[in-house]
């Protein structure tokens, strides 16, 4: 229901909790958090409120300059932990977060399976996470063009967002039929599903298109459609909201 995602020079876990805190308003049952650091992947995710995952988390490792938090809205999967996001790959590298119904999962998961894949948690939207790792090992390609091949495999509506605990310099977004907005920091940037998460730290905006897929780097950003064709980024300034 809710995402948020921020890569950059700062602390990732106070931005990615306080953005979750600021989408509580739309409602949800279940709060997570992922962030990378020089210990690779770590993952803190609870059925209940945002509180409740930071209670949790109280103690454990909170660093990291790139993190995703989410919070869920059940359709496919009944409120859980298991079923809360972020969730990951088979081998466990990749984490995403995702807004939305993935139409076509079943199908894709009876695949899935039959390659191998085991699947931890009774979610649609785990299934994008494992397609996205069969597709990158199998096609020799760069993690982006791989997220866009899936992508062109999957019917229904999404925002989400990706990260690769192999490469803590890049996210990966994309939308279509779920809002998602990228705010443009300098050498940072920020993902929420509306500007409220981002307001107090960068007015310039990107709102991402359907069927826009975008590479994010500290200093960097591509945003191509899932046709493949490079879109030039449309910064617009928030208007001040007092
Ligand atoms: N369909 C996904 C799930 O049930 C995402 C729900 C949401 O938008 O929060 O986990």
């Amino acid at each position: 229901c809710g995402i948020v995602g921020y890569i950059g020079h700062r602390e990732a876990w106070p931005i990615v909790l306080k953005g979750l805190k600021r989408l509580e308003y739309r409602g949800y049952d279940s709060a997570g958090i992922a962030l990378i650091n020089e210990t690779g992947l770590n993952i803190y995710k609870k059925a209940g409120k945002v509180q409740e995952l930071e209670n949790f988390s109280v103690g454990k490792d909170l660093s990291g300059t790139i993190g995703i938090g989410h919070t869920r809205w059940a359709t496919h999967g009944a409120p859980s932990d298991r079923n809360s996001h972020p969730h990951t790959s088979n081998s466990g590298k990749l984490s995403i977060i995702h807004n939305g119904i993935i139409e076509n999962y079943a199908t894709l998961k009876e695949e899935l399976i039959h390659r191998g894949h085991i699947f931890k948690s009774d979610t649609d939207t785990e299934v994008l996470v494992h397609l996205i790792e069969e597709i990158y090992k199998n096609e020799n390609t760069d993690l982006f063009e791989a997220v866009r091949l899936a992508l062109n495999e999957v019917t229904g509506a999404y925002a989400i967002v990706l990260m690769d605990e192999d490469q803590p310099d890049q996210l990966i977004t994309a939308r279509k039929g779920s809002p998602l907005v990228i705010g443009v920091g300098t050498d940072e940037y920020f993902v929420a599903s509306d500007a409220t998460p981002i307001i107090e730290y960068t007015k310039n905006v990107i709102y991402l298109n359907d069927n826009e897929v975008a590479l994010i780097k500290r200093d960097e950003l591509l945003i191509k459609r899932l046709d493949n064709v490079i879109q030039t980024p449309y910064i617009q300034a928030l208007e001040l909201k007092l």
